[in-house]
């Protein structure tokens, strides 16, 4: 699955916001979003006055970006969340979360979702016992998803949270030590922290 590889501080700066893409990074001053807060490019600095359309577009690549998904995949995701009973845009944001690269982010053993991402690709992690290497897998309640023997080595899962102040999610439970963590549940809307008005989403697939 194809996925963005170009600078992800323009992204942040394109949305106005932090979208924490580089792990550390976004906790120290270098932020770029903190020290150049306007949108990347020559008229970034101009002054702009966003349509309706523009509103709703820009609320959905943050999401996007979030979680890195490319547009086929997001639409994807959107239809699927149509589907589903209850309010379309929280069932989008619970699938999205769903992620088994968004699960492992969340769990502490990746400083960011793109890094998550690439553990996850290269097969450092089991569900259920058994090797997926699919970011976009969806965690379904009771999985357990851990790092796999062989990797844990090497060394590169280490838990930022003291660095970070990033809490674990009550919908997961963590054994940090042993590297494993459990799905207890599916997130409810307040539970996900991504500052996205998810209502303006669905309104611009629905136009
Ligand atoms: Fe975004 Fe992190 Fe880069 Fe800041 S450092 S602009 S939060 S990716």
């Amino acid at each position: 699955m194809a996925r963005y590889t170009g600078p992800v501080c323009r992204l942040c700066r394109r949305e106005g916001t932090k979208l924490y893409l580089k792990g550390d990074k976004c906790f120290t001053d270098k932020c770029p979003v903190s020290r150049r807060p306007f949108p990347p490019g020559q008229h970034g600095q101009g002054r702009r006055k966003l349509s309706e359309y523009g509103v709703q577009l820009r609320e959905k690549q943050k999401m996007r970006r979030t979680y890195g998904v490319m547009e086929a995949q997001f639409r994807r995701y959107f239809e699927k969340a149509e589907r589903q009973k209850g309010v379309t845009g929280t069932a989008l944001a619970q699938l999205l979360e769903r992620r088994l690269d968004n699960v492992v982010y969340r769990m502490g053993l990746a400083r960011s979702r793109p890094e998550s991402r690439q553990l996850v690709r290269h097969g450092h992690f089991l569900v259920n016992g058994k090797k997926v290497d699919i970011p976009s897998f969806s965690v379904r309640v009771g999985d357990v998803v851990e790092v796999r023997e062989r990797s844990r080595q090497k060394g590169q899962f280490a838990v930022t949270r003291e660095e970070t102040g990033r809490g674990v999610p009550a919908w997961l439970e963590t054994d940090l030590p042993n590297l494993k963590g459990t799905v207890l549940r599916l997130p409810n809307r307040e539970e996900i922290d991504v500052p996205v008005q998810d209502q303006l989403v669905v309104e611009l697939y629905s136009r």
